[in-house]
């Protein structure tokens, strides 16, 4: 596969005229460098005419967007001074109000020419907006367009952007050249087979349509269309991904041997039938000789561990080295503890390998793991640094996959021959999302809790409920019950945050729970200050630990039943969860009480209330969805996933489905993108993704 080196659509911005090095240097700003780039930066909104409410027609307390001619404007002075602009439509005059930037404002704006403002009606003898949002839409001619009824677009611009002419007017003019003038060939992308069965409209129509549409209906079109593209090519290198996957020849586990059988017998407890189909599906692909890449997805507790060590075991049964990444040093240490304790006397030997080990105890496990003497390898990220060589890695297991990125597995594979890779997700993901979105695994499901489990009972109680939370907390501890005290601990306000965790820590243990033994964690602390105090959590010795966020994945101390989540409101939904997910491990009752200070936001608000209101950890993580949105979500940038600019994978779900379906149907009959009816196709995938997803061996 070869990709066409050079390419109309790759051209600078500086070469194209009516730009030039200045507006060159500007658009830099926004990641606009190639003539495609322009083509792609897509308006912000469009103001249709059918939107725009007259001044006649205004009402106090509504939200509209009104087109006006500029009237009149200056500096009014009194109690507060403010700028004041004034338009007029023709039905009426509209007063627009800023209090700040006085002087700024005094130069923004000419006698005559058209605006767009939006923002909330207000009346006080007439009509006022403040701080409106307002788009120039330049002198008569395009006070006409909005009148004979065009759609007008609105691109985003910044103060960068604005000093070089290049305001939203500046970019509907540079566009108005390019069709009108310039004329610019676009190559269609989309094969015809898919033009065809998905009903799309073609690029060069929807790229001229998105900036220039005159009606809705060919707008909606041509964003259906640049979105179907989007998330086309996002499962195309999906699609891709697996198809090289599967060309990979991987390791052949022929033996379910002794460990692995000596573990079955070991258990405490039976496994769930979900964790027996799950370990089938796995063992069906360790047997293969292609490599496996599976994803497993299992709400908090439905007991992912236990699948790892079967996994790991059956690995080593091979005569292979087995690896497990755990996100954080607390995470891997009990990992490593637990599986130690298991293991050991089995004659399987474990190692740990994090950051904060001594010279000489790193150096030793690193020659154990040369040497081949190191069957199973618990650690951090650490195990995928430079100086970590494996004598004969044959599985990696990564827990709490989302912190992970796609590169850090390309990275990992590269440590062995190619070692089976299973990715155990700490968050469960709307499944149907998960198959799209980690498109190019393969995925099990852990839809079932162990038996016995009884649902946390979940309350939200305001900070002045604190003194009856204490008597509560008082009367588990006196029962027997160990508690987590957790405090936020985000990284902007990290030095704050982990003064009050300390402090409160201080506090209490001094006077409401000075009877007590409690114990404190945090991320700054030594290793081994860390691990001593988790063990004597283990070991209850210490009733009440009060810790920040660092216990929030993985960590499993059974006779732990009750959760204080302090300043809860701070906590997004999945951590909220996840948190939550420490308690509630043993048979008892568990309870996890959330405790939120101050006014909340409606976000904080329905966070909370679906706190209460679930523990199904795939409906927490469906709510999460909506309310972040995609991009916070999975992290973007983490997770490798490329920056949609259109599409939404979940509010386009539908869209994605079908792209996917055509994707996938794509390199299954043309795996190479050989066929000369996918050159255009195969030149812009290499050419748009080649820097973003590492394509290594393509084009
Ligand atoms: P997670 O999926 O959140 O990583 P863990 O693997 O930590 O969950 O398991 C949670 C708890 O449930 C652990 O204490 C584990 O020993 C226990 N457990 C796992 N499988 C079973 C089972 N089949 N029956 C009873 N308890 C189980
Ligand atoms: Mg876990």
């Amino acid at each position: 596969m070869a990709a066409q080196p050079q390419h109309l659509l790759a051209q600078p911005v500086e070469q194209i005229p009516t730009i030039g090095p200045k507006r060159a240097a500007a658009l830099k700003t926004v990641n606009v460098r190639t003539l495609e780039d322009l083509l792609y930066y897509f308006p912000r909104r469009y103001l249709d005419r059918s939107l725009i409410t007259k001044v006649d027609h205004l009402t106090a307390g509504i939200q509209v967007t009104v087109v006006g001619r500029v009237e009149r404007y200056g500096i009014k002075h009194g109690r507060k001074n403010r700028f004041v602009l004034v338009v007029t439509d023709g039905t009426g005059y509209l007063s627009c109000i800023w209090f700040n930037r006085l002087s700024y404002w005094s130069k923004v704006f000419k006698e005559g020419e058209w605006l767009a403002l939006s923002g909330k009606v207000t009346y006080f003898g007439g009509f006022q907006m403040t701080h409106p949002e307002f788009d120039r839409l330049g002198e008569e001619a395009e006070g006409e367009m909005v009148h004979t009824g065009k759609i007008i677009p609105m691109y985003p611009s910044s103060e960068t952007l604005g000093k070089v002419g290049l305001d939203s007017r500046g970019f509907r003019r540079l566009f108005y050249n390019f069709f009108k003038e310039f004329r610019v060939n676009i190559e269609e992308t989309l094969p015809d087979e898919v033009l065809k069965s998905y009903q799309l409209v073609s690029l060069p129509l929807s790229l001229t349509n998105i900036h220039f549409p005159s009606d809705q209906e060919v707008l909606d079109k041509a964003r259906y269309r640049l979105k179907f593209e989007e998330l086309f090519f996002l499962e195309l290198l999906m699609a891709y991904r697996k198809h090289q996957n599967l060309t990979i020849p991987g390791i052949q586990f022929k033996n379910v041997g002794e460990y692995t059988q000596r573990l079955a017998e070991s258990l405490p407890f039976e496994l769930t039938n979900a964790q027996k189909k799950v370990l089938h599906e796995i063992r069906v692909d360790m047997r293969r000789e292609k490599a496996m890449n599976r994803l497993l997805l299992g709400d908090v507790g439905s007991g992912k561990t236990v699948i790892a060590l079967f996994v790991m075991l059956i690995a080593v049964d091979n005569n292979y080295q087995a690896a497990l990444m755990a996100p954080t040093e607390i995470l891997a240490e009990q990992h490593f503890l637990n599986i130690h304790q298991m293991l050991e006397q089995m004659g399987v030997h474990v190692v740990l390998l994090v950051g904060g080990q001594s010279r000489s105890e790193r150096l030793q496990t690193l020659q154990d793991i040369e040497a081949g003497k190191a069957d199973i390898i618990v650690g951090t990220h650490a195990v995928i640094q430079q100086t970590v060589n494996f004598s004969r890695l044959g599985l990696v297991c990564i827990d709490e996959q989302h912190r992970f990125g796609v590169l850090q597995r390309a990275e990992l594979r590269q440590k062995g021959g190619n070692p089976d890779v299973l990715i155990m997700t700490a968050t469960p993901i709307p499944r149907t999302l998960a198959m799209t979105v980690y498109g190019d695994l393969d995925v099990s499901v852990l839809d079932e809790l162990p038996s016995g489990r009884r649902p946390i009972i979940t309350t939200w109680r305001p900070e002045k409920a604190r003194p009856k939370i204490y008597d509560f907390v008082k009367k588990r501890v006196d029962a027997g019950d160990q508690i987590y005290v957790v405090f936020p601990l985000v990284e902007e306000s990290e030095k704050m945050d982990l003064k009050a965790a300390t402090d409160s820590y201080e506090i209490m243990k001094k006077t409401v729970f000075s009877e007590y033994s409690l114990g404190l964690l945090h991320g700054r602390m030594k290793s081994e200050e860390k691990e001593a105090v988790m063990s004597e959590f283990k070991r209850g010795k210490i009733q009440i630990l009060v810790s920040t966020t660092v216990i929030e994945v993985g960590v499993d101390v059974a006779n732990a039943s009750c959760m204080v989540v302090e300043h809860a409101e701070r906590f997004g939904l999945t951590q909220l969860h996840q948190l939550r997910g420490r308690v509630g491990r043993g048979g008892k009752q568990s309870y996890c009480i959330l405790v939120s200070y101050g006014r909340l936001s409606d976000d904080a608000k329905k966070r909370l209330d679906a706190m209460e209101a679930t523990t199904d950890g795939f409906r927490i993580a469906e709510m999460d969805l909506k309310l972040r949105g995609p991009g916070e979500f999975f992290g973007t940038r983490q997770s490798g996933l490329p920056d949609l600019r259109l599409a939404d994978v979940v509010k386009d779900f539908d869209i994605l489905q079908k792209a996917r379906n055509a994707a996938f149907e794509l390199v299954e009959n043309d795996p190479n993108m050989a066929f000369e009816n996918h050159h255009a196709l195969l030149n812009h995938f290499v050419r748009k993704y080649r820097d973003s997803y590492n394509l290594a061996g393509v084009g």
